[in-house]
């Protein structure tokens, strides 16, 4: 039997802090503009330049808390030391519009996805090494370096479950790689 409808158009792109999922659904949106962002809640501070309701929604530990324990939540996981979810409502928001939906989550929250709604598409982005994926966490200076450290401690464990996802994108050469996700996302929207 065919899938709901509403999950094959969630589109879960995954993979390792520091792989280039934000630039890449960035560049994949330009692409295609009826393609819509779901933005996620999170406990962790903004950093310099980050906006609530834009680039995530920014809630403290108790709120989090009290919108897990109403089922608020898609998915959620703990990374780092803080919380990442994505509200069910940001979800009916988009597919309520017919709009085919992203999701930028970490690998844990991916795979709730995949229980929850099993016709979403779901597509883990890799490094080209782990070296590449060390120097732009370092380049892009977004975190401290205690932070980094355990971002890539995380990103072994990310890059050993790379085998589960239905589709897979090295994330070597950029205009490539969007390509590969376009060709995912068309294909799917237009099957
Ligand atoms: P950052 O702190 O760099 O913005 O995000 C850290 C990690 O959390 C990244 O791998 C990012 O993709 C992931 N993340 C962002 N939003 C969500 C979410 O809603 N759910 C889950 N499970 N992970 C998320």
């Amino acid at each position: 039997m065919a899938p709901p409808a509403q999950a094959a158009r969630v589109f879960v792109i995954t993979g390792p802090s520091g792989v280039g999922k934000g630039t890449l659904i960035g560049l994949l949106r330009e692409r295609i503009p009826e393609l819509a962002l779901s933005v996620s809640a999170t406990t962790r501070a903004p950093r310099a330049g980050e906006r609530d309701g834009v680039d995530y929604w920014f809630l403290g530990d108790d709120d989090f808390a009290d919108r897990v324990e109403s089922g608020d939540f898609a998915e959620w996981a703990e990374y780092s030391g803080r919380r990442y979810g994505t509200l069910k409502s940001e979800l009916a928001r988009h597919t309520a519009e017919g709009r085919p939906v992203v999701l930028e989550i970490e690998v844990q929250g991916a795979r709730q996805i995949r229980e929850s709604l099993p016709g979403a598409v779901q597509i883990f982005i890799s490094p080209p090494s782990e070296d590449a994926l060390r120097k732009r966490l370092t380049g892009r200076g977004t975190d401290e370096p205690a932070e980094v450290e355990r971002r890539l401690q995380v990103a072994t464990d990310e890059l050993a479950a790379a085998g589960e996802f239905e589709h897979r994108v090295v994330n070597d050469d950029l205009a490539a790689a969007v390509s590969a996700l376009e060709r995912i996302v068309t294909g799917t929207l237009t099957a």
